[in-house]
């Protein structure tokens, strides 16, 4: 779509939101439109526009995410935040104080929780306790009951297996530990500058299929920018298929969402009695106004809306392994555990009546060879991302991206897993498709970050008119 047909499209968006017309005469940008006028209409690639995810996502679908992820089940995460960068000698950040993570007391997380660690219902963790039996003895145990013997081949196939987009932490280390996401909330943490530039660098540079000619623009890290190089980049990525033009456009929603976060829940003021934490305009405008980012700002937050419907179409491609009756939101409180799983599947019928669904079938569907290859590749590079997070020097951020990432990869795995689901006994184990509880636990979190992030959009829309 032509900017200037997105810019009377947005401008007659705001006019509304204003609840204003001024008889067709043209009014000087605000800094609303100035960061929003190319975020309306269609989305490039799909078939759906911004106006109906805002009010799908503000109204419908953000108060109730947000409550259940204030559950028990949700908050708690276990993470390993000690790995070693495998890429080079990291210098964390930790002696900042907003990138310190709280972990829990042990006697802090639920005993169901902690005893079912990666298990997600009863019927589930007796099988793996059997099948991690086994495994210790190194060998298929010819005691193990036939169903157990089956479980166990599986799932060790499972967890090698090509359909996992992350590399996920060893959560039995002894390094890793539980974390309460709601005392550890994602915001502004003074995590800048070239270790942070670097970071970001490594995943675009590296991971996003980028030939090394190509520049990407406004890169910090990268000498001579400018106008040629930011037409070189985004040709390169119009001429690309449609697989990898979307690994870029996730990478960068992540992106944007991180820095929508952190500059609506900035650092505003301190004092040695509290702190104040709120929106900081100034921030947000830095990063997204089209001008002050020479249009880069809009483009990044199409992307992050890009974003929210991969994983608004992963929610809905799954709701049949949860609506097993096997699956439960386990953690010992049988109450609350029944109460939550329904808050959790009317949120998953609330999102498969989403009318305009990502199509997702338009992913990997040319020829089979190049299909598979491209596939792969996909994985391997989302792999890498993951790896590099193990590089983040604030843990707070890394807490966050390693969420996020696990979130985004278990979004993946779910949509290109559509064939194993639709085959899945409605009850019974599961033995093609699985989800372990920090799969679970990641893919809701990072869904409810993109999900906020929707809902801080309209909060600084809002704050922004104002200020003109
Ligand atoms: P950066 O955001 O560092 O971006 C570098 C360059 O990339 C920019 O100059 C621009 O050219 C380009 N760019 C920016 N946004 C996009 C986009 N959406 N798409 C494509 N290109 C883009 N900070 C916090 O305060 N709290 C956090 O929780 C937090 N979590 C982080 C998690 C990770 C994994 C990483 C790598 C960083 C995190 N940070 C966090 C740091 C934060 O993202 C920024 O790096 C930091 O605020 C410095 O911002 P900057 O303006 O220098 O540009």
């Amino acid at each position: 779509m032509g900017c200037r047909w997105a810019f009377l499209i947005g401008l007659l968006g705001a006019m509304w939101l204003l609840g204003s017309g001024h008889g067709g005469q043209q009014a000087p940008e605000t800094a609303a439109q100035r960061c929003f006028c190319q975020v309306s209409g269609y989305l490039d690639d799909c078939t759906c526009d911004v106006e109906t995810i805002d009010k799908f996502n503000n109204y419908r679908l953000f108060p109730r995410l947000q409550k259940l992820l204030e559950s028990d089940y949700f908050r708690y995460y276990k993470v390993n935040l000690k790995r070693p960068c495998p890429f080079w000698n990291d210098i964390n950040q930790c002696g900042r104080r907003d990138c310190a993570v709280k972990p829990c007391q042990s006697d802090e997380v639920p005993d169901g929780i902690k005893s079912a660690s990666y298990k997600y219902s009863e019927v589930a963790n007796n099988l793996i306790e059997e099948c991690e039996q086994a495994e210790r003895l190194g060998a298929v145990d010819e005691s193990l009951s036939e169903e157990t013997q089956k479980a166990v081949l599986q799932w060790t196939k499972h967890d090698d297996s090509s359909d996992n987009f992350c590399e996920a932490d060893d959560i039995q280390s002894p390094d890793a530990e539980y974390v309460d996401l709601l005392l550890n909330p994602e915001r502004y943490t003074g995590y800048k500058g070239p270790d942070a530039w670097k970071i970001w660098n490594v995943i675009y540079e590296e991971n996003c299929f980028k030939p090394q000619t190509i520049k990407r623009p406004l890169n910090p890290l990268a000498s001579g920018q400018g106008k040629s190089e930011e037409n070189t980049f985004y040709s390169w990525l119009e001429g690309l298929c449609v697989e990898k033009r979307a690994f870029y456009r996730l990478i960068s929603g992540l992106h944007a969402s991180i820095n929508v976060h952190l500059s609506a829940r900035y650092l505003l003021q301190e004092t040695w009695l509290e702190k104040k934490w709120g929106h900081n305009i100034t921030e947000f405008q830095q990063r997204f106004d089209g001008i002050l980012t020479e249009g880069e700002g809009p483009r990044r937050l199409k992307n992050l809306y890009f974003l929210y419907l991969i994983e608004l179409r992963a929610l809905s491609k799954v709701v049949p392994f949860f609506e097993r009756p096997d699956f439960q939101l386990f953690t010992g409180d049988k109450v609350h555990d029944a109460e939550n799983k329904m808050l959790l599947l009317e949120i998953l019928h609330e999102v498969k009546s989403f009318p305009l669904h990502f199509d997702e079938n338009s992913f990997f569907a040319g020829d089979k060879k190049e299909a598979n290859k491209l596939k792969e590749d996909f994985r391997l590079h989302f792999r890498n991302i993951s790896r590099i997070m193990d590089c983040v020097g604030c843990f707070k951020c890394r807490l966050w991206g390693k969420l996020q990432i696990q979130g985004l990869g278990t979004a993946l795995k779910i949509l290109f897993s559509e064939k194993l689901i639709a085959n899945m006994p409605e009850s019974g184990p599961s033995y093609e498709f699985h989800l372990t509880r920090q799969e679970i636990v990641s893919l809701f979190n990072a869904f409810g970050r993109i999900s906020t992030s929707v809902k801080e959009l309209e909060n600084f829309r809002n704050l922004l008119q104002n200020i003109h």
